[in-house]
């Protein structure tokens, strides 16, 4: 069940740290060098495991294994019902070990327990459900090429995929990742951001409990220039999936472009508008604001705090007729605002991730401070042990403000005023980013002419952060390109093959 509110955060079992090695070939396995290195508890700064830190020599391995079972293994030999079969079973084991996973990412990554319970985990499970349910529907086409020629297409597994993930949704990500590669066919090594290892580990002890037949699945963390770029730039990698910074991005593109040319998909930063109109409930636009709540399918309410999301809208441009009142709203709600401790139920949001995040926001918040623009709210790091910050909201900012362009990663709000539909166009566009926008207003022409008008790969209307498996997302601009989730996230696991064959004296 879902948080109520009626436990404290110690009556939240610390889970038991099963898997810190690396996964390979089927196996947890030490890393070749023996090395460690140590998962920090947000909340608190100390360790919470020893993670055995993969190389470019266990790279080496891991790909080896998945070339092995690319090449000559049954995972993308199989009928495409076999895939859905084992996959479903793989998202029965994520579920049945739902409250262990949501809990490894909470003390790992400082996300909130309650909402992993009833976002992040229930996403995760349906997106492999979603993806087992394409394998056995992929197909090409046949085509008549003249009266003599006739062709059909082949929808072909990439081959070995590598795949780089963040520290933000360390579970979902998995799943958005691991999920329609695996119904591709296949194979792949996935590396966790340094900062949460924990639960990729326990989805690679499901995925083989589940039949995943060894080395399609290999789990190897460590960190970024090391097994990370081992990945980017690796011979015998066919293709890169890539979440995380624009700048880690375009050095990922660069060493694929350097090795063998393999294909990259990138989802990167983000500087998204929220553009809120004069007619918007000014409630509802101050809450999503702060929290970009929104409703699902099942009519369920989810908060999501502003911040350690690349889609936060943390560009906040409120009309003139509404700005005040916004403004009013917004500061009642900030205080009500609990940061606390993940675990407890009445979090609104937890530490930063690392020392190394929370010392970027709170220089960001210097910066945003000495460039001129006024704080209105918060502020400063919590006077207690972890990395906890304040939400901050500034005002007065100017678009070129450093505050205002680059992505900060952090509970940090920018609020801007304007006047007209045209403006907020022009200056919501005014970014090297594009990730997202959302739009407060009752007016549907106003919403229809802003969606079309905005250069971002997810438009949210009177709703903010909301996300299906069957709903694509991903950037324009320097937000990167190829998308996640929907069936445009399985064809970049799949390159097409044409087929020609003559036909002879057909009357046809
Ligand atoms: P963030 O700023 O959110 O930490 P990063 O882009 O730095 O995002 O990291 C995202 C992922 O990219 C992590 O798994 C990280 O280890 C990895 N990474 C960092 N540097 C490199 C690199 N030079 N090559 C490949 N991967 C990297």
């Amino acid at each position: 069940s879902t948080g109520n509110g009626s436990y404290e955060p110690s009556q939240v079992k610390f889970p038991e740290i099963k898997f810190t090695k690396l996964f390979i070939n089927g196996e947890f396995v030490d890393s070749l060098s023996g090395r460690t290195f140590e998962t920090i508890d947000p909340r608190t700064g100390e360790a919470i495991a020893k993670i055995a830190e993969g190389d470019k020599e266990d790279v080496d391995l891991a790909v080896k294994a998945a070339r092995k079972a690319f090449d000559h293994g049954p995972w993308p030999r199989f009928p495409g019902s076999e895939r859905r079969r084992i996959l479903l079973k793989f998202a029965d084991l994520v579920n049945e070990n739902a409250e262990e996973l949501a809990t490894l990412d909470a003390i790992d990554a400082g996300k909130l327990l309650h909402l992993m319970r009833i976002i992040d985990l229930p996403l995760a499970v349906d997106t492999i459900r979603y993806y087992a349910g394409a394998a056995d529907k992929i197909h090409g086409e046949t085509l008549k090429m003249s009266r003599e020629l006739q062709s059909y297409t082949l929808h072909e597994p990439i081959g070995v995929v590598g795949h780089i993930i963040p520290w933000n949704f360390p579970s979902l990500m998995f799943a958005i990742k691991v999920g329609p590669a695996l119904a591709a066919g296949c194979t792949m090594i996935v590396k966790p951001a340094e900062q949460t290892p924990l639960s990729a580990l326990y989805y690679a002890h499901l995925a083989k409990l589940a039949g995943i037949p060894d080395g399609v699945l290999n789990v190897v963390p460590g960190f970024g220039p090391t097994a990370g770029a081992a990945i980017s730039s690796h011979m015998d990698i066919n293709m890169i999936s890539f979440t995380g910074s624009t700048e880690i991005g375009r050095r990922i593109m660069q060493a694929a472009a350097t090795s063998n040319l393999k294909p990259v998909c990138l989802e990167l930063g983000g500087k998204s508008p929220l553009i809120i109109f004069n007619d918007a409930d000014v409630d509802k636009a101050a809450e999503q604001a702060l929290q970009g709540s929104f409703f699902n399918k099942a009519l369920l309410k989810f908060f999501f705090f502003f911040g350690e999301i690349c889609v936060a809208g943390c560009r906040v441009f409120a009309q003139d007729g509404i700005y005040d009142q916004f403004l009013l709203k917004l500061k009642e709600k900030a205080q009500n605002w609990v940061v606390g401790d993940p675990l407890d139920p009445n979090s609104h949001h937890g530490p930063q991730v690392d020392k190394r995040q929370y010392e970027k926001v709170l220089s960001h918040i210097e910066q945003g401070k000495k460039e001129g623009a006024t704080l209105f709210y918060g502020g400063k790091p919590l006077d207690r042990k972890g990395y906890y910050i304040e939400p901050t909201i500034f005002i007065d900012v100017k678009d070129d403000m450093t505050i205002a362009q680059n992505e900060i990663f952090g509970p940090v709000m920018t609020v801007f005023k304007f006047k007209n539909v045209e403006e907020a166009i022009k200056r919501a566009n005014e970014t090297k980013y594009g990730l997202a926008a959302g739009i407060m207003t009752n007016d549907l022409n106003i919403a229809n002419t802003v969606s079309r008008s905005i250069r971002a790969g997810a438009i949210w209307i009177n709703c903010y952060f909301a996300f299906d498996a069957d709903c694509p997302h991903g950037g324009y601009k320097m937000s990167g390109f190829g998308r996640d989730l929907g069936m445009d996230a399985l064809k970049k696991y799949l390159q097409v093959k044409s087929v020609t064959t003559p036909i002879y004296n057909s009357p046809w």
